[in-house]
């Protein structure tokens, strides 16, 4: 099936990491939206247009210094660099949260993360099956940005620099999805099929979060099943949903609660 296939490329695209930039959080840039879902959306039909897209949006390539030089070490109590960004080290209760996040789930957090990071990522974590969501490492970054590269996947491993629920959401979909070994990864194709069916062939804006949604397959589905989060299961996102058109049809979510635990009947 096609759309597998163009699905196979991207994971192998974006098996060295793949980054989420804010993309026009906050907005103000709605106007323009709309024709950006539009050009992104040939790019989706037709399977090509994978290559050079991804990890263009926040400025720096997967894996460039710009990326990666700003990760402390593992372990909390790093201290933090001197910014008016530099977050507090863990406080008191997380010791808890991060237990019942590596017990139930089999995440290991590490980094400057704080309670509310820890309540976050639990809140992620509830959403997929623990067996696809075992062996994930996230580190949370001293410097956390509201604009930029919010945050990577590679491989087992996320680096999280954004502040924002949504950011953990995101990269854990891409864990879920594209680690060969979950099914998730073949219920993310069909999920692609179902919204090429709904939309006649081309994914329809109904199914697009924002323009970021139409980067590659990769970052689609990782943007639907958070901002399908968003819609029906609870999960307070802050700035996934920019398009005021997202409200995928019934058909296509019934394929993608496949891919979170206990899918919702209604
Ligand atoms: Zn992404």
């Amino acid at each position: 099936m096609k759309a597998s296939k163009s699905l196979k490329i991207a994971a192998l695209l974006v098996a060295l990491a793949i980054v989420l930039p804010l993309g026009g959080q906050g907005c103000g840039n709605s106007g323009g939206l709309l024709s950006g879902l539009l050009s992104g959306l040939v790019n989706l039909g037709g399977g090509g247009g994978l290559g050079g897209a991804i990890g263009t949006g926040g400025g720096f390539g997967p894996g460039s210094p710009e990326n990666t030089g700003s990760i402390p070490g593992p372990g909390a109590g790093t201290a933090p660099p001197s910014g008016v960004n530099a977050r507090q080290p863990p406080q008191v209760g997380t010791d808890a949260g991060a237990q019942e996040l590596q017990q139930k789930h089999g995440i290991a957090i590490r980094g400057a993360y704080t309670q509310t990071d820890v309540q976050n990522t639990l809140m992620c974590a509830q959403q997929y099956r623990p067996e696809e969501t075992n062996g994930v490492e996230i580190e949370f970054s001293s410097g956390r940005s509201g604009s930029g590269v919010l945050g990577m996947w590679s491989g087992g491993r996320i680096e999280i620099y954004g502040e924002d629920i949504d950011v953990i959401l995101h990269e854990l979909s891409h864990h879920i999805t594209l680690t060969g070994s979950n099914r998730s990864s073949s219920t993310a194709d069909q999920v692609i099929a179902a919204a090429r069916q709904a939309g006649g062939g081309q994914i329809p804006s109904s199914c697009i979060t924002r323009d970021y949604a139409t980067t590659d397959e990769a970052e689609f589905i990782a943007e639907f099943l958070t901002g399908l989060a968003g819609l029906e299961r609870g999960v307070p996102l802050t700035f996934t949903i920019q398009n005021g058109y997202f409200n995928p049809p019934e058909s296509v979510r019934q394929v993608a609660r496949q891919i979170y635990v206990s899918p919702t009947a209604s």
